[in-house]
């Protein structure tokens, strides 16, 4: 009951307010629910930019109310949680990329969605977990380094054997980092009919071991149109909700029980009605000075241009 009068304040807020609630597929179940639009970065990214909402509440970690705030900059962009934040983002500082740029100005900067929005500020292109192996096709042949996650870069790596490699800092998320290829064959062993669907921050004997790798919304979309009807699911436990609530007649396992992004699920309905109301201690209205959001907004501007190409 306590939870339909908040549901029921929560939509009256959003009215009153010309807000949008914008959640990552890693949110609380209850959280998905009651958001206008729920996506993985790349898509959130491009939903910020394209609606016409005064207010975005936004569900997720800190680069991504960031992302969303340099992509808006006239909106009010405002993170429910401000401790919610991304130990990928964390791995890389301003200061460390400025310093290897100082010393290699030759280099291209391929930066992940997941960095603050100062790192962004030197990067010449932001990439998604969507888009990344395209983008990085496109610089074939420069020298590129590539922020913060080491195992996205040694998998594009992989797959262009034959020809440049790529640079890579030594970050990672900790929850993709710690799959071990145990896990997956475990999972194969209690599952055999299932098929194995990773995400790329995945380390690559574990990627090696799937049927399938890609990002959140890639996974959603194989599940989607695949006939198959048992699937290991190797990303954050909270993409489950998506797929079972699409897809009732198939079965879901996720390929460890470490697959829980703790930040991911700090926001509670609560927060997001707190948020709304601006009150309270928990939440951050992202304010970004106009120099950094030009300067990541290139960025960003120029991976929607290459990722649409
Ligand atoms: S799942 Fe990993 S990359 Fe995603 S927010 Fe959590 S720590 Fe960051």
């Amino acid at each position: 009951m306590q939870n339909i009068n908040l549901l029921e304040e929560i939509k009256e807020l959003k009215k009153v307010k010309k807000a949008i609630i914008l959640a990552h597929y890693y949110q609380n179940p209850e959280i998905q629910m009651i958001a206008d639009y729920v996506g993985d970065s790349y898509q959130l990214s491009k939903i910020a930019k394209n609606n016409d909402a005064e207010v975005i509440i936004f569900c997720g970690v800190h680069f991504m109310a960031e992302t969303a705030k340099i992509l808006s900059p006239q909106k009010k962009v405002i993170l429910p949680v401000k401790t919610a934040g991304c130990i990928m983002a964390n791995s890389i500082t301003y200061e460390e990329l400025l310093a290897f740029k100082q010393e290699h100005p030759d280099y291209i900067i391929i930066g992940y969605v997941n960095t603050t929005a100062k790192v962004k500020t030197l990067c010449d292109v932001c990439v998604t977990s969507s888009n990344a192996l395209k983008i990085i096709n496109h610089y074939k042949g420069q020298k590129i380094l590539y922020v913060p996650d080491q195992n996205l870069a040694k998998y594009a790596n992989y797959l262009n054997q034959n020809s440049d490699q790529i640079e890579y800092w030594d970050g990672c998320c900790n929850i993709h980092h710690n799959l071990v290829t145990g896990e997956v064959k475990l999972q194969k062993t209690l599952h055999p009919n299932a098929k194995v669907l990773i995400h790329p921050e995945a380390r690559l004997d574990v990627l090696k071991l799937a049927d399938f790798i890609g990002s959140t919304k890639e996974i959603i979309d194989y599940v989607k149109n695949s006939k198959e009807k048992e699937f290991i699911i190797g990303t954050e436990k909270g993409i489950l909700y998506a797929l079972e609530t699409l897809n009732l007649d198939k079965k879901f396992y996720l390929l460890s029980p470490n697959l829980v992004c703790r930040t991911m699920k700090l926001t509670t309905l609560e927060d997001v009605k707190n948020a709304l109301l601006e009150t309270g201690s928990k939440y951050e209205e992202i304010k970004l000075d106009p120099k950094t959001i030009e300067l990541a907004s290139n960025a960003l501007n120029k991976m929607l241009e290459l990722s649409d190409k």
